[in-house]
């Protein structure tokens, strides 16, 4: 997110809060629940250069979210039991569903004992890739790189081109560049053959971001022997799967929940495709999902919960804790409905 879009986020939330214009819009924007996100939850660390960090929250911060929604007036339950009040239009209290993505190892260590001392059920999706250490975090691949030189080549377009990031700023400048360049990429496959070739030459090793940061197969067994526990397919691959063949999306979803089940002893019932924006999720992918029997499946499109998504079961919103927005008061402005109501144009579901 670039610096001028955050402060239009933040000043958002923090207008909503500050006029309560979220308590009187509630009525009209609320919804019948809400699904939050969360990839990692760990302590902060002192570097300067952490270009990832809006994709984790403090334990603190978790903390304090979960403790004001037990003290708040929300069921806190699974996706089975949210699939439940929307296929039969069930309307009691609000709800709020918590779903973790990846299977990070802080999962484990910071998250898990937080939701577990609270007793609220969770969600964590896993690609099949990441336990069996065989993924590609490939946006930490691009950080280290940056991170451990002062000077980077790119094969843009079939040219050879340099960056200097000698200093936190550049290194700064030339990450969102390059991200925003990868992500812009028609297909998985292009964005991956550069990031490989940058491994390469880097000498950093892909493989070891697995084995550093993701739950092995045995730690996800722990978790998922907790009755709070839901196991979510999330692709083998990690990948954005409007950017790949139609029969790799179905293999992508198929075979996760496959290995799942071999490894886990779980059939996943609920999906979320990787990344989860527009652009890695549409109408072709909802489809796949429903023709392969999930009962629900989520994006990153922000939002809350309609009764209006009974249609739409397999392209569900979430609203995303972002590292970059650690206050409770941001939270109970997102957790209104409020702040995505403004940024949706009251537009209650969004599909296409
Ligand atoms: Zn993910």
């Amino acid at each position: 997110m670039t610096g001028l879009k955050k402060t239009i986020v933040r000043g958002g939330l923090e207008t909503l809060y500050f006029s309560a214009a979220h308590h009187l819009m509630r009525p009209f924007v609320a919804g019948i629940g809400v699904i939050l996100t969360l990839h990692h939850v760990r302590p902060p660390r002192a570097d300067q250069f952490q270009p990832n960090r809006l994709l984790e929250v403090t334990p603190d911060f978790l903390e304090s979210v979960v403790s004001w929604l037990r003290r708040s007036r929300v069921d806190l339950i699974d996706l089975d039991e949210m699939h439940r009040r929307l296929t039969e239009g069930e309307v009691g209290r609000r709800f709020v569903c918590m779903t973790l993505d990846d299977g990070y190892r802080d999962t484990l260590q910071f998250a898990y004992p937080i939701l577990k001392k609270h007793q609220v059920p969770f969600t964590l999706y896993i690609p099949t890739s990441f336990p069996d250490r065989l993924g590609e975090l490939w946006w930490l691949v691009l950080e280290a790189v940056i991170a451990r030189n002062d000077r980077v080549r790119l094969l843009i377009d079939g040219e050879e081109q340099a960056f200097e990031c000698a200093t936190v700023a550049d290194k700064r400048h030339l990450f969102d560049e390059a991200y925003r360049w990868l992500r812009s990429l028609r297909t998985e496959a292009e964005l991956r053959a550069v990031v490989r070739d940058l491994a390469y030459r880097y000498q950093v090793d892909i493989a070891a971001f697995c084995d550093d940061l993701c739950m092995s197969w045995d730690e996800l067994a722990k978790l998922a022997a907790d009755p709070l526990v839901t196991i979510g397919a999330h692709t083998v691959n990690h990948v954005m799967l409007a950017k790949v063949p139609e029969k790799s999306v179905r293999s992508e979803m198929d075979m996760s929940r496959a290995v799942i089940e071999a490894a886990l002893g779980v059939r996943p019932r609920h999906l979320a495709y990787p990344v989860g924006d527009p652009t890695s999720a549409g109408p072709r992918e909802f489809r796949i999902a429903a023709e392969l029997g999930f009962n629900t499946a989520v994006t990153t499109r922000p939002g809350v919960l309609f009764r209006a998504h009974r249609a739409h079961l397999l392209a569900l919103p979430r609203i995303s804790l972002h590292g970059e927005h650690q206050q409770l008061r941001y939270v109970r402005v997102l957790v209104s409905g409020a702040a995505t109501a403004l940024w949706n144009g009251f537009c209650r579901v969004n599909a296409a």
